[in-house]
């Protein structure tokens, strides 16, 4: 369980080969690609009907319609357990206190006297979000997604979650009672690729969308990557990962907790140490087993860890560790070190970091207020979790008078010109008084 890779006693190799010495998941989108492709144009080609016999085939839940009646939203919610329904409201009320603080506001340059430049953030008009269900109904996406779509102004807002055979065909009812929580009355019990292609092309009562958002397993990931283009997507947000760096000074039995925590996410997480602390590994690893075996989905955990895309990486000195954590650019980066906050300032890549003794990955799963829907597989290295910028795209609104035009058009003569575009400098020119 979590092999142990040695980077101490020699100069730490460039950032590409020090990736590829780091433990990761290995998840071929391409490889699933031949068994989503025909779904997809399934759905494409027959609509709902190929939707039922895919979901009867894969979820093992025949439905003549896969929309959630109204009446199921709205008994989900009178039915949740009290207290899940009241962490549910804490958890959206901190998501979107932190989600309003990044709405952009429309800014206005004035170029030169007369000319104008307005950067206007415009939402995309209709999304449809995902929220996995297969391993574990993820009702904290519900929240992920859907308010910071809310804050960005999206007029219409379309989820789509696994059908669940044990809750009659329904998605999970905790993903339901946090859809009627958050006012969402358009939900789709269908999961995997078809319900990326369910959004793209439109099948039953639910109409195309702009652009599909949310994580998924490797089928769901695909099939983003199939639609890309047709629609919008957020990222390839695959298997979960969390990387710890961690001194003498981290408490193990926490280290030991958090890399179980992620692990029991997906028999492909990916849990990593990074630490010059050799007492630290050895006191992780001999409690790893013991909190493993106490809980409820031994099996995934181990799998997860014992598999190579976790381990605990020993470095010379926190210098080398922040090296490795950048290099490796975790979905999830916590740093459990003296000067913690010191630490993670110098870190560049990552999709969220966790800062202190006091700050783990599941608090961010939950209720932190940061958005759990992050980049994976390296891809923290150039982009960002969902957020509300994710929703909204931003339009140059260009505004020139008659004497703004004229004290320009000698340059665009001159560019125009050295581009063999005159058409181009001609439709400035006829605009001029002579
Ligand atoms: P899921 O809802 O993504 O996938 C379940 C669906 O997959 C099923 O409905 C089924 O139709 C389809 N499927 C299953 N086997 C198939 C097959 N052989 N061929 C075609 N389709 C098949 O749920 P999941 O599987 O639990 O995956 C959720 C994933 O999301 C996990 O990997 C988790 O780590 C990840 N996640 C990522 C983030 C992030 O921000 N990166 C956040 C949360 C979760």
């Amino acid at each position: 369980m979590l092999a142990r890779i040695d980077l101490r006693g020699s100069a730490l190799p460039g950032v590409r080969e020090l990736a590829g010495l780091l433990p990761r998941a290995a998840t071929d989108i391409d490889s699933v690609l031949a068994t989503v492709r025909p779904l997809c144009e399934d759905v494409r080609i027959r609509g709902a009907q190929a939707v039922r016999e895919i979901t009867a085939r894969l979820d093992g839940v025949d439905a003549e319609d896969f929309a959630v009646p109204a009446e199921a939203l709205d008994r989900a919610l009178a039915e949740c357990d009290p207290t899940l329904r009241a962490a549910l409201e804490e958890a959206v009320a901190r998501v979107r206190a932190v989600h309003a603080d990044q709405r952009r506001t429309d800014v206005t340059t004035q170029v030169v006297p007369g000319g104008t430049v307005t950067e206007r953030w415009l939402p995309v008009r209709r999304v449809g979000l995902y929220v996995p269900g297969g391993l574990a109904p993820l009702l904290s996406s519900v929240v992920m997604n859907v308010v910071p779509a809310q804050i960005a102004g999206v007029e219409s807002i379309a989820v789509a979650s696994p059908p669940q055979r044990d809750h009659s065909g329904l998605p999970d009812p905790g993903v339901l009672a946090a859809c009627a929580l958050l006012g969402i009355t358009e939900v789709y019990a269908v999961g995997g690729a078809q319900a990326v292609a369910v959004f793209g092309y439109g099948a039953g009562s639910c109409e195309p969308v702009d652009m599909v958002t949310g994580p998924g397993n490797v089928y769901v990931t695909a099939a983003k990557r199939l639609l890309r283009g047709l629609i919008g997507i957020d990222s390839e947000a695959g298997p979960t990962e969390v990387a710890i760096l961690a001194d003498d000074t981290a408490e193990p039995a926490h280290v030991a907790a958090d890399l179980i925590s992620q692990a029991e996410h997906d028999p492909l997480a990916g849990a990593v140490l990074v630490t010059p602390s050799e007492e630290l590994a050895d006191a992780v690893l001999a409690l790893v087993p013991g909190q493993v075996n106490a809980t409820k989905h031994s099996e995934r955990i181990t799998t997860a860890l014992d598999g190579s895309q976790s381990g605990i990486v020993l470095v010379d000195d926190l210098d080398a560790g922040v090296r490795v954590v950048d290099a490796y650019a975790a979905e999830h980066l916590e740093i459990q070190t003296r000067d913690a906050r010191e630490v993670a300032l110098r870190v560049r890549n990552a999709g969220a970091i966790f800062v202190g003794a006091w700050s783990p990955v599941s608090l961010g799963d939950y209720c932190a207020g940061s958005n759990h829907v992050l980049p994976t597989g390296g891809c923290a290295r150039f982009s960002s979790g969902l957020s509300v910028q994710s929703f909204l795209r931003g339009v140059h609104v260009v505004e020139y008078d008659e004497q703004a035009l004229a004290g320009v058009a000698g340059h665009i003569d001159a560019l125009a010109g050295a581009e063999d575009l005159p058409a181009h400098a001609a439709a400035v020119r006829i605009r001029q008084r002579p």
